[in-house]
């Protein structure tokens, strides 16, 4: 250490006493020292007076600019003299007790940890070493090892850690000198390299030898005993030490002992202490089988039983509760297999695909558990000190970091004329109209092809094909049929304008849907006043206050009965199977069955009956019994009608070969008035609900095991005694394989795989009835695989009652009270995970009261929407054509499943046949928009539908919108995976959003023909202005975009580029940022525009990459609710989606008129008034805008992070956040954040 001058001249006064004392010890330094050891014993003694007695002499010396520290660390490391030494340390203990943290920082700073562990060291070959010099080292290294972060290594590397060991084996019952030795090994022990080193000199050991049993004494050391010991345990070596020497049972008999006589709850520490021993142990296999082996499960559940009652002792419950869920037995799923229960042919299979992979397990294989438990690696002995190098690794693992792959490559993977074909999908490209007749016809040269588009060729099934076709719109269809007319007289009277003016500049004053300003307007929820709002999409006002009134009134009836179809094979055969309930009291029969099944009934008793031959039965009841009360819901479901979903239905192949409806989609959905808000998590649920889960091994006699639903053994007989709820999902997107009565009133339910496939499990969709009044049933979907969910924050399952429907309520409603989301005890085969060993399901629970008896209810994982209602809303919005409408359905292809994937194209007709408006009509910008290529992301679907809806009406805004734009639309990439219930994937087993690189044309059909869409008009030079696939997200709130950009994602990742990289035009922001303004559930902030490796194949990027499309994005909806704006709070809704996808279109209007704008630069003021930001252009390209705000911050606030292991799930710091820390643990144990 160089020799420290006083500055004593400078800024400090020279009459300070202590100052002038240090200044003399400074100059003792070295040789004098030595000599003259009694000045230095005297010296220090004097400045050790004046700081114990004067305030300001410790502040002088710890004052700023002071070298005071230097010349007491200089004297320290000089002294010879044990005196001195230990005066020098009276000293530092003195002054590093006041303002600890700041003094502490520059005791350590100046090096002071590496001169204490130096004098530690040579004062322990002193024998016998000093016991006051020992006590006042591990003293002060106690105040000063939570500040260091390197002490641990320090220690290790002066050789400190054995000398503290030894002095601690010599001293086991000298408390005063114990204590401090054990802080400062409770801190060493925090390195877990000096944990594995102190294990192996028998530390474990010694602790067990310090800890006791209940005792009023010496609790503080206890205490820090078992930090330490703790900290020494989340060594695996360390904790096999403990289990192999049986301090096991030993631990558990200390913890109940300090649990029965701590009964005024002073030692809660010394108790929990024990648990995080249990805990960490427990994270060794062996652990946990010593834990059971010595009956841990009931001593701590009987133990935290006792202490529910005291909130303050929740840390214990919590730590409790953690370990008796590590240790809980992992059960296997109750199923046969986890292959999905429906297996698909394919056309062909693909040697290593995942269906290859899926079914070439040789036959006896158990897919269902491994054998294999967890994967204990081996410990590294070297210091992890760069973990978060570590993490900041893996934030940017999926940056795309390759820049050639980051530039737009536009090649077209085939020739020209392989794309040709496709031209017949954009016949308004060619069309010349010169034989239409503008002044009369409705139906000329757009005539629909929808009369195809719902006949399937496949003719699997012998049901008949109901090929529906346009009508002449009703009154009641077209609202505003007198706007209509007028707009008609409006256009033919027009001068034939030129091309241009049909592009006059749009008033944005009418554009009336400005976030902040409009509340009241658009307010699509009700306001918090609990009155509701006029919606501001299709509705008058008016029309919304009858809302509630029009479906009180007395209902329609409608009956289902079709007497050409009576003999529906399929349906008899499913009767007989299921053994006819011929007992069933129940009002509402469930199911719905299709053609020839029309026994339904609403009220009125008597038994009604699902014979062989339904219409019998029907008769029997005097001929009445054939009719249902289906509520009259066209007024306010204008592409809804009951009778044309059934005719859908039956076009409709599914893989199971459904042939039931769900009330739910034959009755159509009316959004409540009400506001629906975020549910609200009550104190402690997950733990109750776990605690419930441990009783099943606590009590077993309680369980029933009841199966009462199982679609892999189709014929439970279920008496109808009414002890048990019946299950059902035989119909469209439905989806529940088994159902098992775990007690009377609860229920552990198993989603079916993906078709051909053994995972993806989220989405559920399943019907219930036989329920009691009065009681509350617990719900448990035992086999989620996410990490988390929004379940966990808010958000609720959807329920629709066919009793409140027929009492003029048709609508899903958030239900669900309890309901959390959380780890279980069902182990998951590693065939599931790629590879992963000791992974587990994930439960979600919810408790419902139904309120009617005899209901029949449906629950969902989201609003649902079936591919049928898809052709349903088609075929009625066929019918909103107008003559000033250009609408066009085609069939894009057929797919695996043998149904069509409709392509719509929407735009206005042109003006006039005149070459001007003919010109102007080609030569539209193309936007091209997507949905539902993810089954369970249905929300996209609703959000789909908002948008159709408000481009084929008649606002001025649509208007405007048809005659700027040509749109190309396919509403359902994935129809097969929506009609089978399939959460992710298409029937070939893979998720079709990762196969847009390479779409192969038989597997992955749809992806295959839209991208060839999207190439033929890449090579008419007719590229989209935007192109947009819909999505949902289960993990944020709000609803939200991903885009691609070179400059941010060189941000995020540090790759090192040229400055041509990152100019960028920033066009890509722009619609998002139109979206943010105009949008209530739209969030900004919550967007990303970041190309990740993981997303090379998903539509944005291959569309972005190859077609070259600027403005490429995935949209991504909430399921849950949001979390900013107008609806700030609730639960996101279908009047929500729909409303997102109408304002979606709006800002497509506004783009437009941006875009249009581009290359006057003196327009550009304009443009920031339009965007509502100061924009400046980049003097580079004068096509750049660069919106200030909008630059992303260096790190957004993006998860990449990876799932971790599940065993090292991290301590709560706090003692009283034992649940919060395991919610936030559920968080970081995550898969990749987003996934479009
Ligand atoms: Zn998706």
């Amino acid at each position: 250490m160089n020799k420290p001058k006083m500055a004593t001249e400078k800024g400090v006064p020279s009459n300070s006493r202590v100052l002038m004392l240090l200044s003399q010890l400074e100059r003792m330094n070295g040789e004098a020292m030595l000599r003259d050891v009694e000045t230095a014993r005297q010296v220090t003694a004097k400045i050790l007076h004046l700081i114990q007695t004067q305030e300001k002499s410790g502040k002088e010396v710890m004052s700023k600019g002071s070298s005071g520290m230097e010349v007491i660390l200089a004297s320290l490391e000089n002294s010879r003299d044990v005196q001195t030494t230990l005066n020098i340390m009276y000293i530092l203990s003195e002054l590093l007790t006041i303002g600890r943290g700041r003094r502490v920082g520059v005791f350590v700073s100046k090096g002071g940890t590496g001169v204490l562990f130096q004098i530690l060291v040579s004062a322990s070959n002193e024998l016998p070493p000093s016991e006051e010099l020992m006590l006042q080292l591990h003293s002060l290294l106690a105040k000063v090892g939570p500040k260091d972060r390197k002490f641990g290594v320090k220690a290790r590397l002066s050789g400190a850690l054995n000398v503290t060991v030894n002095v601690m084996k010599q001293n086991l019952h000298n408390t005063k000198l114990l204590l401090p030795c054990l802080q400062v090994l409770r801190v060493y022990s925090t390195n877990s390299v000096n944990a594995i080193s102190l294990g192996k000199n028998g530390v474990v050991e010694l602790m067990f030898k310090i800890v006791g049993p209940y005792s009023k004494k010496n609790t503080s050391l206890f205490k820090v005993a078992l930090d330490a010991l703790g900290a020494l345990l989340k060594s695996k070596t360390n904790a096999r030490r403990v289990v192999d020497s049986g301090h096991v049972p030993a631990l558990l008999a200390l913890y109940l002992d300090w649990h029965r006589n701590d009964t005024r709850h002073r030692c809660m520490l010394i108790r929990k202490g024990l648990l995080v021993c249990l805990r960490n142990i427990t994270n060794i296999k062996l652990g946990r089988k010593a834990f059971l082996e010595a009956d841990g499960m009931r001593i701590l559940y009987n133990s935290s039983t006792e202490c529910l009652p005291v909130r303050t002792l929740d840390p214990l419950v919590n730590t409790s509760s953690l370990i008796m869920r590590k240790c809980f037995p992992k059960n296997r799923l109750p199923l046969p297999t986890i292959k999905s229960a429906f297996h698909f042919q394919l056309p062909h299979v693909p040697p290593g695909g995942p269906v290859a992979q899926l079914y070439s397990q040789p036959p006896g294989v158990d897919d269902v558990v491994d054998e294999s438990d967890d994967n204990e690696e081996p410990e590294a002995e070297t210091d992890t000190d760069n973990e978060e190098d570590k993490d900041q690794c893996n934030l940017n693992d999926d940056i795309e970091t390759d820049i050639n792959k980051l530039h737009p490559k536009r090649t077209i993977g085939c020739p020209f004329e392989e794309l040709k074909v496709y031209q017949k999908f954009f016949s308004e490209l060619s069309e010349d109209f010169q034989d239409y007749s503008f002044e009369l016809s409705k139906s000329a040269s757009t005539t629909s092809s929808s009369t195809y588009l719902y006949s399937s060729s496949s003719a699997r099934f012998s049901r008949p094909v109901v090929v529906p076709t346009a009508q002449t719109p009703s009154p009641k269809q077209i609202p505003d049929s007198q706007d209509v007319c007028n707009s008609v007289k409006e256009h033919q009277t027009l001068p034939s304008p030129s091309p241009t003016s049909s592009q006059t500049p749009l008033d944005l004053d009418a554009i009336h849907l400005r976030k902040d300003k409009d509340k009241k307007e658009d307010a699509n929820i009700p306001t918090p006043d609990g009155h509701a709002a006029p919606p501001s999409f299709c509705r008058s006002p008016s029309q919304d206050h009858m809302i509630e009134q029009e479906l009180s009134h007395p209902l329609e009836c409608v009956s289902l009965e079709d007497k050409e179809n009576q003999s529906a094979e399929a349906v008899s055969e499913r009767v007989r199977n299921e053994g006819s309930p011929v007992n069933n009291l129940r009002h509402i029969q469930s199911p719905l069955l299709l053609g020839g099944f029309p026994v339904r009934r609403v009220g009125g008793g008597g038994s009604n009956v699902g014979s062989d031959c339904g219409s019998e039965g029907a008769e029997d009841e005097g001929g009445e019994a054939a009719v249902l009360e289906v509520p009259d819901t066209a007024q306010l479901l204008p592409l809804h009608d009951p009778d044309l979903y059934v005719e859908m239905v039956k076009g409709t192949q599914s893989v199971p070969q459904y042939a039931e409806v769900a009330y739910p989609d034959y009755f159509g959905h009316v959004a409540p008035m009400f506001k629906e808000p975020l549910l609200e998590r009550i104190y402690g649920v997950q733990r109750s609900k776990i605690f419930q889960d441990i009783e099943r091994l606590i009590h077993p006699n309680d369980i029933l095991d009841k199966v009462v639903y199982d679609i892999d053994h189709p014929s439970p007989v279920i008496e109808e005694n009414g002890e048990s709820l019946k299950f059902n999902s035989q119909f469209e997107s439905g989806n529940l394989r088994k159902a098992v009565q775990v007690r009377k009133y609860e229920y552990d339910l198993v989603l079916n795989a993906d078709i051909n496939s053994n995972h993806y499990h989220q989405w559920f969709y399943f019907e219930v009835s036989g329920m009691r009044v009065g009681v509350t049933y617990r719900f448990n979907i035992i086999n989620c695989e996410k990490s988390n969910s929004q379940f966990n924050y808010g958000m609720q399952a959807l329920m629709y009652s066919v009793q409140e429907a027929i009492s003029g309520r048709p609508r899903w409603v958030r239900t669900g009270t309890d309901i959390c989301y959380y780890k279980n005890h069902f182990a998951r085969s590693s065939i599931a995970t790629g590879g992963q060993k000791g992974k587990s399901y994930y439960t979600l629970t919810f408790s419902i009261n139904f309120s009617h008896k005899d209901d029949v209810c449906y629950f969902a994982y989201h609003y649902p929407y079936t591919y049928s209602t898809l052709k349903m809303h088609l075929s009625k919005l066929e019918a909103m054509r107008t003559p000033q409408i250009y609408l066009r359905q085609d069939v894009l292809c057929e797919t695996l499943g043998g149904n069509t994937c409709p392509l719509l194209t929407i735009t206005a007709m042109p003006e006039s046949k005149s070459s001007d408006h003919i010109c102007q009509f080609r030569n539209r910008p193309v936007i091209f928009l997507s949905a539902r290529v993810h089954p369970g992301e249905t929300n996209a679907s609703w959000v789909m539908k908002g948008t159709l809806e408000f481009l084929m009406g008649t606002s001025p805004l649509a208007v405007s919108l048809r005659e700027a734009y040509i749109f190309k639309i396919v509403p359902m990439l994935n129809p097969d995976g929506v009609i089978n219930g399939n959460h992710r994937c298409s029937l070939s087993g893979e998720d079709l959003n990762r196969q847009w690189q390479n779409p192969n044309p038989e597997l992955h059909p749809t992806i295959y023909h839209t991208k060839s869409l999207l190439q033929y008009l890449a090579y008419i030079q007719r590229a989209p202005l935007v192109f947009c696939d819909y999505h949902g997200h289960s993990r944020k709130k709000n609803v939200f975009m991903y885009g691609c950009s070179v400059k941010e994602t060189v941000w995020q990742s540090n790759i090192s580029a040229t400055s041509s990289d990152l100019q960028e035009d920033l066009g890509y922001r722009t619609l998002p940022k139109i979206l943010s303004q105009i949008a209530p559930a739209f969030s900004m902030a919550s967007s990303s525009f970041v190309v990740e490796r993981s997303k090379e194949s998903t539509a944005r990027v291959v569309v972005w990459r190859e077609i070259g499309v600027k403005r490429s994005y995935t949209m991504e909806s909430t399921l849950c609710g949001c979390d900013q704006g107008k609806y700030k709070g609730l639960q996101i809704g279908t009047r929500e989606l729909e409303e997102m996808g109408a304002q979606f279109c709006v800002a497509l209007l506004r783009l437009k008129r941006l875009t249009g704008l581009r290359n006057h630069q003196h327009l550009l003021d304009l443009e920031s008034d339009i965007i509502g930001t100061h924009s400046k252009p980049v003097s580079s390209c004068t096509t750049t805008y660069v919106l200030e705000e909008d630059e992303p911050s260096f790190l957004e606030a993006i998860d990449y992070s990876a799932e971790s292991n599940d065993d090292d799930d991290a301590e709560p710091e706090s003692d009283l956040c034992g649940e919060v820390q395991e919610s936030l643990d559920q968080l970081s144990d995550s898969e990749s954040n987003h996934r479009d």
